[in-house]
């Protein structure tokens, strides 16, 4: 059996393997600011931080070379802006995928049932359009997460390609240029090949799951819309232990086959 030792080394050995790692989380509520300050502090110790589109590009591009970590928040809770200012401090920049739908009602029924509904929690503060322009001008992007954080296994085809062209319409007038999207929910079961396409036809250029795992070069260069970019949650209280931990398995198991879709082309 491995000492405990032994077994920190191996995380170690594992966290300094070339390899780029998304990380996405939801919140960061003021009891939870210093963890994520620390959490930012033990991860840019085996990492260096690369903001979204250059993560995809490192992947895209096969120029994975040390260990890379990005970072992301879903959902566009208010609270993401201390995360910013966080983030800011460190030089690092993050992608916060957005509900263009909560974003732009002012109805307390509408913003209660959305969070009631789609995100099974009580009712708390969104990101509003001069926020966003905060982010934006601290050199943070912007993504879509669809426009009402709708699980896409529900939604037939055309009503989901209706959802992804306006919230990349709505995006790219409040934002400028708009890249990136993730699915609600996020899991290989939510969407499907179709969807994934769907998104691309937009006007996306990459497209985000919730499945855990890391990526490493490509045999050959990748399409943009060959990459199905995966990414590990987090909530910034874990015992960053564990969170570690989480990575370096990510690290043990990569392979480069976790750069694809897993659908095939049907
Ligand atoms: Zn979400």
């Amino acid at each position: 059996m491995l000492s405990l030792i032994d077994r920190i080394k191996g995380i170690d050995g594992d966290l300094v393997s070339p390899r780029v790692q998304f990380i996405y989380l939801h919140h960061v509520f003021k009891d939870e600011e210093k963890s994520f300050e620390q959490l930012i502090q033990l991860l840019s110790k085996q990492h260096f931080f690369l903001s979204y589109t250059s993560a995809v590009e490192k992947i895209l591009t096969g120029t994975i070379d040390r260990p890379y970590i990005s970072i992301c928040f879903d959902d566009g809770f208010k609270n993401n802006l201390k995360a910013a200012e966080i983030l800011n401090k460190y030089e690092i920049t993050a992608c916060f995928f957005v509900n263009p739908f909560i974003i732009s009602t002012s109805s307390f029924e509408e913003k209660e049932a959305f969070c009631r509904v789609k995100l099974e929690t009580i009712p708390i503060e969104f990101l509003e359009w001069n926020d966003i322009a905060i982010l934006q001008k601290s050199g943070h992007e912007i993504g879509s997460h669809t426009m009402e954080h709708t699980n896409v296994a529900n939604l037939d085809k055309n009503a989901f390609e209706d959802d992804c062209f306006q919230s990349f319409e709505i995006l790219s007038k409040h934002c400028g240029n708009v890249k990136h999207f993730s699915f609600p929910y996020g899991r290989f079961y939510h969407f499907n090949n179709i969807a994934a396409q769907a998104v691309f036809n937009a006007g996306f250029y990459s497209c985000a799951t919730a499945e855990r795992g890391c990526h490493i070069n490509p045999e050959n260069k990748l399409a943009h819309d060959e990459l199905c970019i995966r990414r590990d949650h987090v909530i910034a209280q874990w015992n960053p232990k564990h969170i570690l931990y989480f990575l370096a398995n990510n690290s043990r198991k990569a392979h480069r086959n976790n750069n694809l879709f897993p659908y095939g082309n049907s």
